[in-house]
């Protein structure tokens, strides 16, 4: 049996990226597994799922979407049949559970505390520029882990490499032979090409992460300057209280 979400299922099965469109145990599109009152699709079998690609790799069926049905890959495991795929109840649960909690926020926001929609928007702009922030840091720490070490000794290596081949005796006189400093030279040049493409990717990270600090930054001082804002607007105008009462009277309950 194999157990995980759809994107895991539609990924294994080689339908990479598929999961949100093709069903993974029929070959419904969403338009046809959409309606609640759909009929059952015909199950799907590894095999009808490779005479599909083959088909249209052999150039007999033509390569359109609907042809394809979402078979873009060969799968990563042939050994469990598509009715032995299930998804944990608990994913679809979070799923509902995120739409019914965002809706209840969103009439949070409209209804009880009256946010007017540029500050909606701020919010999202933090929060979308936040994910990002998050995203590269991650990214960032992946690079150091991977390359970081591979950076430094490259460096360092070359910094001694360079340093051996200026050496001088107490005549001031080369330590080494002129054919020597040629192939530390050499060396020393065959680094600084390994250096400089991971010195690139690099800073091409840095910036990145560094440009979506700045904007979160920015984001989030313009939504702190929208409260302040509206706090000292409503107090200065004597508007607190009245804006409470027309916002209970608005309550559906009332
Ligand atoms: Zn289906």
């Amino acid at each position: 049996m194999v157990a995980g979400d759809l994107a895991y299922c539609a990924a294994i099965l080689g339908k990479v990226s598929m999961a949100g469109g093709w069903c993974t145990w029929c070959g419904w599109s969403p338009k046809e597994w959409s309606p609640t009152d759909h009929d059952k699709g015909q199950l799907w079998t590894l095999e009808a799922m490779a005479e599909v690609r083959a088909s249209i790799a052999l150039g007999v069926t033509v390569d359109t979407s609907a042809n394809r049905q979402g078979c873009v890959d060969e799968p990563l495991r042939t050994c469990v049949p598509i009715n032995s795929y299930i998804i944990p109840i608990l994913h679809t649960e979070i799923g509902i559970g995120n739409r019914l909690l965002k809706s209840f926020l969103d009439w949070v926001d409209l209804r009880i505390e009256n946010v007017p929609d540029d500050k909606i928007e701020a919010r999202y702009g933090v929060y979308e520029v936040r994910s990002e922030v998050r995203l590269h840091n991650e990214i960032w720490d992946d690079w150091v882990n991977l390359k970081g070490g591979q950076l430094a000794d490259l460096r360092e290596e070359r910094a001694m490499i360079n340093y051996t081949k200026t050496l001088r005796d107490d005549d001031n006189k080369f330590v080494h032979s002129a054919a020597e400093r040629k192939d530390m030279m050499e060396a020393s040049k065959a680094r600084t090409a390994a250096v400089k493409p991971l010195e690139k990717e690099k800073k091409e990270i840095v910036a990145q992460l560094e440009t979506y600090k700045k904007v979160l930054a920015a984001r989030t001082k313009a939504l702190s300057k929208l409260t302040s804002w509206r706090l000292t607007h409503q107090e200065r105008s004597g508007e607190a209280l009245g804006n409470l009462g027309d916002r209970s009277s608005s309550l559906p309950w009332r």
